[in-house]
């Protein structure tokens, strides 16, 4: 038998989490965000739970081109556009729509020799500093692109520093509207949280949003909102089983650097799942974890391999119980990834997007 730990992608939770964002911003067309291997779940393993999308949007034509192979025919937005001249081409073959955020970009389109026009995502820097034109220079970038003849159609594209946090998207929001103003074309400005707290309102202009983690079932603004709160559902669960059982006595520490020491007896399991698996080490002592469906805590440092659990709350938990690091337990209890990601000083986008290749991914209710 292979070593216990799995990924399982739920589909269902994927359909539901897509509906979720689409009922947030009814009047909008829905990019699904799909870069990094679809958050780390797999784009051959979430494509069919998210044909009921209008697009998807990607960074790299290598995944373009396996979800034109799995025969979507509808749109495809490259995030950060082409990397190269030469990338032009297999935008034109594919079909694929792509930003356009700096003058080498407008350069090698110019160059471009193509029978084929492009649909390009003007992007703006309104306020975040990573790519785009400044508000200043926007007007001259649509005016060079506007008259090449290898320009189809120009839409206009921003993103928000904190659409999940306390400054909002208010001082961006003007920035956009400001300079794009009286240019006819489509927008697209609102991520996962965004979407989600703006995606009603008619100033903000909804042509086209693009949420990504909301589809994966983690809350954008955690823990403001939790992925509950949001009617959002988990996409994946991480699972494994307790390989190993020790009986502790008052003062018996646990793993590398004897961080817990035990004041009482009590009984831990040693469960198949550690940072090589894609597990955080910074997940300390006192981290949720699920055994048997019961919540209780991880103990004592992450190894490689294998980590620590307390099993005081499940007592009759042994050799072959159920572990779940994240997502949902065969009881149905949910730990959220968020809640995992926060005892590790992170996010759950770079827990979904960390498991490692060596743990094996199923996909519920595939044969
Ligand atoms: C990743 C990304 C998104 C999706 O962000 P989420 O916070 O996952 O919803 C949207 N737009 C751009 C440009 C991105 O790079």
């Amino acid at each position: 038998m292979p070593r216990p730990i799995q990924a399982t992608i739920h589909p269902e939770a994927l359909r539901h989490n897509l509906e979720r964002a689409r009922q947030a911003a009814p009047d909008a067309r829905l990019w699904a965000v799909v870069k990094a291997n679809a958050y780390g779940h797999g784009i051959e393993r979430v494509f069919d739970a998210m044909r009921a999308t209008d697009g998807f949007a990607l960074l790299e034509l290598s995944e373009a081109e396996r979800i034109r192979q799995l025969g979507w025919r509808g749109p495809i937005l490259l995030l950060e556009g082409v990397f190269d001249a030469r990338d032009l081409e297999l935008c034109s073959r594919l079909g694929v729509w792509h930003s356009v955020h700096c003058d080498q970009q407008i350069d090698w389109l110019a160059a471009h020799k193509t029978q084929q026009p492009h649909r390009v995502f003007l992007k703006m820097n309104s306020g975040m500093n990573r790519l785009g034109f400044t508000p200043e220079r926007f007007r001259s970038a649509y005016a060079r692109l506007n008259a090449l003849t290898q320009v189809e159609e120009i839409s206009f594209i921003t993103h928000f520093s904190d659409a999940d946090g306390p400054r909002g998207i208010e001082h961006q929001l003007q920035a956009f509207l400001g300079a794009t103003q009286d240019l006819p074309g489509e927008r697209s400005v609102c991520n996962s949280a965004a979407t989600l707290l703006h995606g009603m309102e008619a100033r903000v202009r909804n042509d086209w949003v693009r949420p990504g983690i909301v589809l994966y079932g983690s809350a954008p603004d955690y823990p403001l909102h939790t992925a509950a709160d949001w009617g959002l559902r988990p996409a994946m669960t991480l699972s494994t089983q307790v390989i190993g059982v020790q009986q502790l006595q008052a003062g018996d520490s646990v793993g590398y650097g004897s961080t817990f020491v035990a004041d009482a007896p009590m009984r831990t399991g040693i469960i198949a799942c550690g940072y090589a698996d894609g597990y955080p080490r910074h997940c300390g002592t006192g981290t949720p974890v699920l055994v048997n469906g019961v919540r209780t805590r991880v103990l004592g440092r992450v190894s490689m391999d294998m980590l620590n659990v307390d099993l005081t709350p499940v007592p009759d938990a042994g050799i072959g119980s159920d572990v779940t690091l994240w997502g949902t337990a065969r009881n149905g209890t949910q730990l959220s990834i968020d809640e995992v990601a926060a005892a590790a000083g992170t996010v759950g986008y770079e827990l979904m997007c960390a498991v490692a290749p060596r743990v094996p991914v199923v996909v519920e209710g595939a044969a």
